[in-house]
C-alpha cells in the first residue's frame, strides 16, 4: 500500500481564467492528467495527482481561520488597537506567507467567489467533490459562486444524477477548454476528446443547472483547417448553448509540442488577417443560441469582440467588419498597436496619443507589409 501523502500546508496552482482574478484559489488536483494538448506548455514534466479530501479541507480551515484573524485583527476595539492588513501579513512566519497573501487577497476582494484548481478538477469521485463543495460552502456560507476547469472527457464520464449532486453542492460554473470541435484539429493537436464528447459534456453541464465556459482558440486549425475549425466549432456551440463563450487565440511558444510541427512544416500558423476571417466565420455561424460572448485575453486581436447573443451579435462582430475595410497600412498600425499593448480595441485607432505610440512602436520594431506574421509571432510568445 503506498504510504500516505504528508500535509504539506496551503498549496496554490499555476492559473486561473482572468474571470476569476478575484478569487480564493482552492488545489484540488495537481497539474493536468491528460497533458498531452501539443499547444500547451503548462503542465509539462509536471506529475498529475490528486490531493487528499483531508488536505483540502485543511487548506479551507487555513483560509476560514486566516479570515478570522484579519477580520478580528482590523476591526479590534476596547483593549485591542486596530492593526493593518500589512502589520498583521508582517506577524506570520514565512511558512504562512502563501496562505496569508490568498486570505488577505480574497478579504479585499470581498470573498466571494472561489476556483478549485487545477486543470480538471472533475477528475476526482463525485462523492470526494461533494465533501470539498459541502465543507467550502459550510466554512465560507457568503461565497457566491464556486468554479472550476474540466476536460470534456472527464464530464462527459459523470452521471446525469452525480452532476445534479455537484450542482447541488455548490458547483455553480464550469471552464471547459473546447478549443476546436473540429475532429481533424481535435486530432491533430491531440485534445483527447472529439466533437461528440464536447456536446455530450456541455449538454450534461447544463443540464444539471450549472453555468457553462467554453473557450474556443482562433487559429488551431491553421490555414489548413481555419473553416472547418469555425465551422465545427460553431456548430458544436450552437447545440450547446454555453453561458460564456470565451475566445483565447493561439500563441505557439518554443516548448510546446505544436511549434516542432511548424518548423517540420506540418503545420502552418494562420497570420492575423486570416485569424479575423476566421474569428469572423465563427461568430457569423452562432445561431438559436443565447450566450455571452468574451475576450479577455491579451492575445486576443479584438477586446471589443464582446457581448450577448442575439440580440448584440452586430456589436459584436462590428469590430472585426470595421478590421476588414480598413486600408493594409491601418490594418498594419492596429495590429503593431494591439501586439504591443498600446490598443485594446478597433477604435484606438481614433485616439491621437494612441495611435503615436503605436506609430513609434512600428517604427521601433520595424514592423512592414511583409515582416508583420513574423513580428507577432515573436511578441506573441511574450504573453505566455
Ligand atoms: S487538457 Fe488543458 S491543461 Fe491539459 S494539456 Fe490540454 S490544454 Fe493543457
Amino acid at each position: 500500500m503506498p504510504t500516505p501523502e504528508i500535509y504539506q500546508g496551503f498549496e496554490l496552482g499555476p492559473i486561473r481564467p482572468p474571470s476569476e482574478a478575484q478569487s480564493l484559489m482552492l488545489r484540488i488536483t495537481r497539474n493536468c492528467p491528460w497533458n498531452k494538448c501539443k499547444f500547451c506548455g503548462l503542465y509539462k514534466g509536471e506529475t498529475f495527482s490528486i490531493r487528499s479530501v483531508e488536505h483540502v479541507k485543511q487548506d479551507i480551515d487555513t483560509i476560514r481561520q486566516m479570515i478570522d484573524e484579519i477580520e478580528q485583527g482590523m476591526t479590534q476595539s476596547g483593549g485591542g488597537s486596530r492593526r493593518t492588513l500589512f502589520e498583521l501579513q508582517s506577524a506570520r512566519p514565512a511558512t504562512d506567507q502563501l496562505a496569508y497573501q490568498m486570505a488577505v487577497n480574497w478579504f479585499r476582494s470581498g470573498m466571494q467567489s472561489i476556483f478549485l484548481q487545477d486543470a480538471n478538477t472533475l477528475i476526482i469521485k463525485p462523492d470526494d467533490l461533494v465533501t470539498i463543495l459541502n465543507y467550502a460552502r459550510s466554512a465560507f456560507p457568503q461565497v457566491e459562486r464556486i468554479t472550476s476547469y474540466a476536460r470534456s472527457h472527464s464530464i462527459a464520464r459523470i452521471s446525469d444524477e452525480d452532476m445534479t449532486r455537484i450542482a447541488s453542492a455548490g458547483l455553480n460554473r464550469i471552464h471547459v477548454g473546447m478549443e476546436s470541435a473540429a475532429d481533424q484539429v481535435l486530432a491533430f493537436i491531440k485534445k483527447g476528446v472529439d466533437k461528440k464528447t464536447h456536446i455530450v459534456a456541455g449538454q450534461k453541464v447544463k443540464r444539471a443547472g450549472i453555468e457553462l465556459s467554453e473557450y474556443y482558440m482562433p487559429g488551431l486549425g491553421g490555414i489548413e483547417f481555419s473553416s472547418e475549425h469555425a465551422l465545427e466549432s460553431a456548430d458544436a456551440i450552437n447545440q450547446i448553448d454555453p453561458d460564456f463563450i470565451r475566445i483565447r487565440t493561439l500563441a505557439i511558444p518554443e516548448q510546446v509540442e505544436l511549434s516542432n510541427d511548424v518548423r517540420s512544416g506540418a503545420f502552418t500558423p494562420c497570420g492575423d488577417l486570416q485569424m479575423a476571417d476566421e474569428l469572423l466565420l465563427f461568430l457569423d455561424n452562432l445561431q438559436g443560441i443565447s450566450s455571452t460572448i468574451k475576450s479577455d485575453h491579451i492575445l486576443n486581436l479584438f477586446q471589443d469582440v464582446d457581448g450577448r447573443l442575439p440580440e448584440e451579435k452586430e456589436q459584436i462582430t462590428a469590430p472585426i467588419r470595421t478590421f476588414q475595410l480598413l486600408p493594409p497600412e491601418e490594418q498594419l498600425l492596429y495590429l503593431v498597436g494591439r501586439r504591443t499593448g498600446i490598443f485594446s480595441r478597433i477604435e484606438d485607432l481614433n485616439d491621437t496619443e494612441l495611435r503615436r505610440h503605436a506609430e513609434k512602436a512600428r517604427a521601433a520594431h520595424r514592423v512592414t507589409l511583409e515582416n508583420l506574421e513574423e513580428f507577432t509571432a515573436e511578441i506573441v510568445k511574450r504573453y505566455i
